[in-house]
């Protein structure tokens, strides 16, 4: 058994206030596998504390300084990946082999394009020719609280953290006390880097604790979030007391619009997409709108694409998915599977119930509805699990109306080999990100979404303006 009480504050590893022992479940066989505090307010004040007294000198540190730091990180973070790996398959359920691609690799992309970011970023620019004395400066906003989900571990906390730190701010991160093996390898890392104590902080703790506490003290002014719409909304209501900035990324259904002409491969794409982490992705494709001349075949192929994907531990090589993350992820997607079929909804792959032979473990079966219209349960709530809903749809119009028709805003997908139609139908979907025909998103690209997906940009350039003030100063001497 993994044994982590220890919080890491102002540059050392502290016991915590008192003692209060959180088990971390192994979804693939549902043991226990480490335990860990969950922090009181004594811990999340010094946290506070800490961070506060290191800002002015961190903030006043040269850009290339705090950049050189990273760059440390980042090779100490390639160094040690595969305990990287390890720790995000043990604790959230990411099979192995896809830990160490996808889950690990986002970590390592999100830093290297951040830190090219820092390089171009000018943290002082004129105004224009027109006012020669203006100059725009960008600082840090100050101490940041960083609250982060477990369904993509590093990818959430190198967005966060590696922004903020170039940006000159100071930090507490509170992982998802259900992903805290990760946070704490990564906080490992930051010491062995030797950034000034301080700077980093690392809580681990629940929402209604630890990450209430640090959304309404008074000596926190920003947080930053990743995690559930629900959340977010109660995140926002207690920030507003102390008027903190807040950056929300929040919750998606996005949908996957497959025009009659889209490539043959499209559909089984998106399903794919749909069923990656275990469906566990805030921008997963898991409403597909197939229009209705390719609406049979399309029905035929994603039950097909669905079924043949394997379910298996988080420990085996392979391209299998793993189980969902725990018991109350696994019983609200059973239940929803079950309101999809109550809702008269038609099951063509999966259902209800472990895959055939599993009898331990929060495993899902691959699981497609068609024939689903827009306004059911299934349609409209994000299910977080490898659950697709396929919808009929008959013109351009209506695909696009039912794909806006939801209260998210994050990712949206469009299939088609008609080029320009795929750029007029992405102009007019209101998400913050448009995929078209698979193709993935360049390095430094901004992440976000609209409507009650939130607010935020993370990645590259716009991950790290999300930590900066703009201050306008005019009178400047050119020196
Ligand atoms: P969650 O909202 O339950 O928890 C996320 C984090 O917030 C955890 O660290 C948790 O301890 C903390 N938290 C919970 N309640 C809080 C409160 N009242 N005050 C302060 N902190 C609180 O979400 P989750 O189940 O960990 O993650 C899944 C959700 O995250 C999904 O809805 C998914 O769509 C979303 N998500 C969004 C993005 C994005 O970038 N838009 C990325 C990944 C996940």
């Amino acid at each position: 058994m993994i044994e982590k009480r220890q919080f890491y504050i102002n540059g050392t590893w502290v016991d915590p206030v008192e003692a209060n022992d959180h088990a971390v479940i192994d979804p693939s066989n549902e043991e226990a596998c480490a335990v860990i505090s969950l922090g009181g307010q004594g811990d999340t004040d010094a946290a506070v504390a800490a961070a506060k007294s290191a800002f002015p000198a961190w903030m006043a540190t040269p850009v290339e300084d705090r950049i050189a730091l990273v760059e440390k990180l980042l090779a100490i973070y390639k160094a040690r990946s595969e305990d990287m790996a390890q720790a995000i398959s043990l604790e959230m359920g990411a099979p192995i082999d896809m830990a160490r691609v996808q889950q690990v690799g986002a970590g390592l992309g999100h830093t290297s394009s951040i830190l090219r970011a820092a390089k171009n970023l000018e943290f002082i620019r004129p105004l224009g020719p027109h006012a020669p004395d203006d100059r725009i400066i960008h600082e840090a906003v100050g101490v940041c609280a960083l609250i982060t989900p477990w369904n993509w571990p590093m990818n959430q906390i190198t967005l966060k953290v590696i922004a903020a730190l170039v940006a000159g701010c100071t930090m507490i991160l509170k992982p998802s006390e259900e992903s805290p093996l990760s946070a704490l390898l990564f906080a490992e890392m930051i010491d062995e880097a030797g950034f000034p104590a301080g700077v980093f902080n690392l809580l681990n703790g629940d929402g209604v604790g630890t990450g209430s506490q640090l959304t309404a003290h008074a000596d926190v002014d920003m947080v930053s979030f990743t995690g559930s719409t629900r959340a977010g909304i109660l995140i926002s209501k207690s920030a507003a007391d102390t008027l903190k900035r807040v950056s929300l990324e929040l919750g998606g259904k996005g949908a996957n619009i497959v025009f009659d002409d889209a490539d043959e491969k499209a559909v089984k794409r998106g399903v794919l997409r749909c069923m990656n982490n275990s469906g566990q992705s805030c921008n997963a494709p898991t409403r597909m709108l197939v229009q209705r001349g390719n609406y049979d075949a399309a029905v035929e192929i994603a039950a097909a694409t669905a079924t043949a994907i394997t379910v298996g531990s988080s420990h085996d090589e392979g391209r299998h998915i793993g189980p969902v993350v725990n018991e109350a992820q696994f019983n609200k997607i059973q239940a929803l599977i079950q309101v999809g079929i109550d809702e008269g909804a038609r099951l063509v792959a999966g259902g209800t119930g472990r895959p055939a032979g599993m009898n331990r473990g929060f495993y899902v079966q691959p699981t497609v509805f068609a024939d689903v219209n827009n306004d059911m349960e299934i349609a409209r709530t994000e299910v977080f699990g490898p659950v697709l809903v396929i919808i009929p749809f008959d013109t351009e119009a209506d695909g696009i109306r039912i794909a806006n028709d939801t209260p998210y805003g994050l990712t949206n997908y469009v299939q088609t080999t008609d080029g320009a139609k795929g750029n007029r139908v992405a102009s007019q979907l209101r998400s913050g990100m448009v995929e078209l025909n698979g193709t993935s998103r360049g390095a430094g690209a901004p992440f976000g979404g609209m409507k009650q997906s939130g607010n935020g940009r993370e990645g590259g350039v716009w991950g790290i303006e999300d930590f900066l003030e703009v201050k306008s100063v005019s009178g400047w001497t050119a020196e």
